[in-house]
């Protein structure tokens, strides 16, 4: 059998056969590293997002969809993998969503943006 050692200290446990750690500062430490890996990472996304919409607000006018290229917002440095939620039309075309505000894959290098000013009063 595989000496069981502390998974955050990797010193060897004694005691009960499912013990993960040596005592409870170790099971701190680990929880706590654990915690601020999972939280940068959702800050990270959530700055990504963050991002996305204020390019989309920067350029979509409320009320008004419009077409931009897809190089004007990979030069802003919109991220296209990160959003917030998706629609999808009865025609299939899919939007995907920074918040309120969505963007729409027309092919050839272009996109519509769009508002949705539903998204503000959607959950109530
Ligand atoms: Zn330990």
């Amino acid at each position: 059998m595989e000496p069981r050692v502390c998974l955050q200290c990797q010193k060897p446990i004694h005691g009960r056969a499912d013990k993960k750690f040596c005592d409870n500062q170790c099971r701190n430490e680990h929880n706590n590293t654990q915690n601020a890996v999972s939280n940068n990472y959702i800050r990270k996304v959530n700055r990504t997002i963050k991002k996305n919409r204020s390019i989309l607000e920067e350029l979509c006018p409320m009320e008004k969809s419009i077409k931009v290229k897809k190089t004007e917002l990979s030069r802003l440095g919109f991220s296209f993998s990160y959003f917030t939620n998706t629609y999808t039309t009865k025609a299939e075309k899919t939007y995907y969503f920074c918040y309120e505000y969505g963007y729409l894959d027309l092919g050839n290098d272009y996109f519509a943006l769009v508002y949705d000013n539903k998204a503000l009063t959607a959950d109530k």
